[in-house]
């Protein structure tokens, strides 16, 4: 049944029929769904910001706190997955769920300190070529980073920069440090005047016209704000084209859209598992480093022990010698239950494959498209591309003259969706736990709930 072949209908048998006919449906009873106080499941619409827990973690946890219990520090070895090694354990089926290989992929710490280490690298300022490009409605924590960066790097320029960076990067280390601080070294890609989405063309002429002066370009996958998801494989290309490092954050486009980040030739990539990859609040990250990198030592780096080579890393050696890999990055030994926990979910993925879920995905959300345009309700407006090719699972709602009334009203009929200052309603069906049903009973809340603003 490909979606074409679909004639949505606005009834709740028909919402029903595809859940009975959908081939993913019993996953949903995998997770646990939070409850409105009558006792029905609420409808979980936040997927996008924290998945539901599935109802293996418990048993992933304890597992370990067992072992901790039996144990203590032999768990390293003799706990029933070794927790030397535990970190391994994850690696492939998050490398399954971004497309890479697994020399590519590491789980470490949190996003946005994971941002921060790959910068570090890929980030190399060099007298011109010194500027970073981002969305200009990047989530603030990019910003943050990005900016930061930007004057740390100012700041030691002239210090930071060695001969050797000449051999690896072709580039003139003798011109002057860049002046004008942060701003100067800042591209934003805004849309046009009027428009709430960024078009390939434009980020293409922005690249291009400022193609010499461009060291990293730093993107979402999909924009948290506005669903829109972004062409990963051709901004790489033209930012390769133009000499620049290209790199993404996915922390909404992981376990939402199928990516190829090896095929892409993506040079490295960051993003958090407790959106779509359900591995609870604070849980740890995920990073992409592309292969050609693997064995790039000159790249200057933060390094801590659990990157060091681990043939050798318990023989205390002062000097650094970094593993090959995505694993090269490491810092810290990594916490375990959060590691536990994450492993209960990829498993989960694993089962249902990333090509299964995104085609159900785009069914569901198209679902959900259809039924907003049915209440032809001037009053809202998806900010959403139309085309399910740019972008996941979520749909952003805009709800005109900014009423939040809107967004309290649905709330207390048991929607769990999420409001974004100043006017927007961001609803994410999640192909693992969401159902039609879900969809067709949040479109019938909404437009009562219109109804009753009026
Ligand atoms: C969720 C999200 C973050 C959160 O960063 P943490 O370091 O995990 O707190 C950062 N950036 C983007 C784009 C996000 O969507």
């Amino acid at each position: 049944m490909s979606n074409q072949e679909i004639n949505f209908e606005s009834t709740e048998s028909f919402a029903r029929k595809m859940d009975e006919l959908d081939s993913l449906k019993r996953f949903r009873d995998k997770f646990y769904i939070p409850k409105q106080e009558s006792g029905e499941d609420v409808l979980y619409f936040t997927g996008n910001s924290l998945g539901l827990q599935p109802k293996t973690v418990r048993e992933y946890i304890e597992q370990e706190l067992k072992d901790w219990e039996i144990f203590g520090v032999e768990g390293h070895f003799h706990a029933k997955s070794a927790w030397m090694p535990y970190h391994e354990f994850l690696t492939k089926p998050m490398a399954n769920v971004v497309g890479a290989k697994e020399i590519e992929t590491v789980v470490m710490n949190s996003l946005t300190v994971n941002l921060h280490l790959l910068m570090v690298s890929f980030y190399r300022p060099n007298g011109k070529r010194n500027k970073i490009v981002i969305e200009k409605n990047a989530f603030p924590s990019d910003q943050y980073a990005v900016k930061s960066q930007i004057d740390f790097h100012n700041v030691l320029s002239p210090a930071f920069r060695r001969q050797e960076d000449e051999q690896h990067f072709g580039q003139n280390i003798n011109e002057k440090p860049p002046e004008g601080g942060t701003q100067n070294a800042l591209i934003e890609l805004a849309p046009r005047e009027g428009e709430t989405i960024l078009r390939i063309e434009d980020i293409e002429k922005t690249l291009r016209e400022n193609g010499d002066e461009i060291a990293l370009v730093l993107l979402g996958g999909v924009n948290y704000y506005t669903g829109q998801a972004f062409d990963m494989k051709r901004i790489t290309e033209i930012g390769h084209e133009i000499g620049a490092v290209v790199g993404f954050d996915l922390a909404h486009a992981a376990g939402n859209l199928e990516l190829h980040l090896h095929d892409w030739n993506v040079d490295f990539a960051a993003w958090c598992s407790y959106k779509y990859l359900n591995s609870g609040p604070g849980g740890i990250a995920g990073v992409f480093v592309h292969e050609r990198h693997a064995q790039n030592f000159d790249l200057p780096r933060f390094a801590g022990w659990w990157g060091h080579d681990k043939e050798t890393r318990f023989l205390m050696d002062d000097k650094f010698v970094p593993m090959r890999g995505a694993e090269g990055w490491q810092l810290s030994n990594p916490p375990i239950f959060q590691m536990a926990s994450l492993r209960a979910s990829l498993e989960i993925f694993e089962e249902a494959g990333m090509k299964n879920l995104r085609e159900k995905s785009v069914k569901l959300t198209n679902y959900l498209e259809f039924l907003l345009n049915e209440i032809k309700d001037e009053r809202i407006e998806v900010i959403t591309p139309v085309n399910p090719s740019e972008r996941g699972c979520q749909l952003s709602i805009r709800v005109k003259n900014s009423d939040k009334n809107l967004f309290n009203a649905i709330t207390e009929n048991g929607v769990i969706a999420d409001w974004r200052e100043p006017d927007v309603i961001r609803v994410a069906p999640v192909p693992l736990y969401n159902t039609f049903s879900d969809v067709y009973k949040f479109m019938e809340i909404l437009k009562n709930s219109l109804q009753s603003a009026n």
